[in-house]
């Protein structure tokens, strides 16, 4: 696939603001928060894009749903979203797949 600012990111090349890393993973505040808590959690693995998972990944992907749910703990959220985007129809900018960690305000359902 082809190179993220994602990728830039998890390989250290530009900077973010991490808050979690580990050796699969690793979560980063959102440089445009939609929301007062905005966070993202990426694979270290380039996956493109939740359809472009493969059985392979079937242990990474819970493995980013417990960092998430780690992450958000750690932010002081009871109450959070996690968003993927799948496909540019859906919102997804960056293809480096990627779960938004949203809390901090009321969340409307349903979503836009
Ligand atoms: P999506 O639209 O689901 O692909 O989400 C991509 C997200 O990445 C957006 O919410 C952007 O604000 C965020 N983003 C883009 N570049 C950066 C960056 N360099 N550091 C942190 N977040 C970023």
């Amino acid at each position: 696939m082809a190179d993220t600012i994602f990728g830039r990111i998890e390989r250290g090349e530009i900077p973010a603001d991490v808050v979690y890393e580990d050796d699969r993973a690793l979560a980063f505040r959102d440089v445009n928060p939609v929301a007062p808590t905005h966070l993202l959690v990426i694979p270290r693995k380039p996956i493109e894009t939740l359809s472009a998972a493969e059985a392979a990944d079937e242990s990474l992907l819970g493995h980013l749903l417990l960092v998430a749910n780690r992450v958000a703990a750690e932010a002081g959220l009871e109450n959070y979203r996690l968003v993927i985007n799948n496909g540019a129809g859906s919102g997804q900018t960056v293809f480096h797949l990627h779960l938004h960690i949203l809390g901090g305000r009321p969340l409307n359902w349903p979503p836009g």
